[in-house]
């Protein structure tokens, strides 16, 4: 099996089987977001613990790669702060639209992703879920300092 196959039945093993799929009880913010270009939609919850995120979970409809990217998000930023889930959006984010970069290895499963990058028009379907997430971690933050 080669990686191009690999990758392929990451993400197709992902929208099958999305992993942490379903509204999070007991979250400290959540987001929607939308892709009119596709037609996928997200809500994603986080649950913080300081600047951690203890728990995440999300729901929505759209394409493989929206679900699937979603789902791979949830299992790679579980745990971890604020800044290093930046750091992880902006190596995905080069992974997703520069043809041919090479895949970091601190990447994981996320780099199944990489596969997106011959497909400039599903570049959107894959950032949806981080973009959503950003937007719930600001909506978190702002609620935090009015307390
Ligand atoms: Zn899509």
């Amino acid at each position: 099996m080669d990686l191009k196959e690999l990758y392929r039945d990451v993400i197709l093993d992902h929208n099958r089987q999305p992993r942490n799929f379903g509204a999070l009880t007991g979250a400290d913010a959540h987001a929607d977001g939308h892709n009119p270009l596709c037609g996928d939609r997200l809500t994603v919850w986080v649950r913080l613990d300081g600047e951690r995120v203890a728990d995440i979970r999300f729901e929505g409809t759209g394409c493989a790669i929206s679900t699937a990217s979603a789902s791979l998000m949830t299992e790679a930023v579980k745990g971890k702060d604020k800044a290093t889930i930046e750091a992880l959006y902006r190596q995905i984010h080069t992974l997703l639209t520069q043809h041919d970069a090479p895949a970091d290895p601190s990447l994981g499963k996320l780099a199944a992703l990489g596969g997106v990058s011959e497909f400039p028009a599903r570049v959107k379907c894959a950032t949806l879920c981080w973009h959503t997430l950003n937007a719930a971690l600001e909506r978190s933050a702002a609620a935090v300092t009015t307390e």
